[in-house]
C-alpha cells in the first residue's frame, strides 16, 4: 500500500505534499516525455514532468492527499480507473533508480532544511 501522483501534477508541481510529508518519499521526475505523452504544458517554472511517490518508503499516512491543490494524489487501492497507469508509473520510475539517483532527485521539505 502507498499512495500515487497521478496526471494532474504534471503542469502543476509546486510541491505543496512535500512540505508535509513525513518521511521525504517524493521525487521529483523530471522527464519532458510525460508531458508530451499527456498533451500537458510544462509546470509555471518551467520544469518538466511531475512528482512521484517512492511505494517502497511511502508509510501511507495520507497526509499529501489533502494538500495537493489539483487533487493528484490518491491511494494506490482509490486511483480513479481513468488515472491507474499512474501507479505502475510511480512505481516504474522510482523502484528502477540507484541510490545515487534516489538521493539527488528527493524532494525535501523546506522545513527540515
Ligand atoms: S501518504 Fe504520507 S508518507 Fe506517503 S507520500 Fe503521502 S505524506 Fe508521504
Ligand atoms: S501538491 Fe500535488 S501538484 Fe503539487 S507537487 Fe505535490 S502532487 Fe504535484
Amino acid at each position: 500500500m502507498a499512495y500515487v501522483v497521478t496526471k494532474p501534477c504534471l503542469g502543476t508541481k509546486d510541491r505543496s505534499c512535500v512540505e508535509v510529508c513525513p518521511v521525504d518519499c517524493f521525487y521529483n521526475i523530471k522527464k519532458k516525455k510525460y508531458n508530451d505523452k499527456f498533451g500537458i504544458g510544462l509546470s509555471p517554472d518551467g520544469e518538466e514532468g511531475m512528482l512521484m511517490i517512492h511505494p517502497d518508503e511511502c508509510i501511507n499516512c495520507g497526509a499529501c492527499e489533502t494538500e495537493c491543490p489539483v487533487e493528484a494524489i490518491f491511494e494506490d487501492s482509490g486511483v480513479p480507473q481513468d488515472l491507474q497507469e499512474f501507479v505502475k508509473i510511480n512505481e516504474e520510475e522510482t523502484l528502477g533508480m540507484s541510490d545515487e539517483e534516489l538521493d539527488s532527485t528527493r524532494c525535501t521539505s523546506k522545513a527540515k532544511k
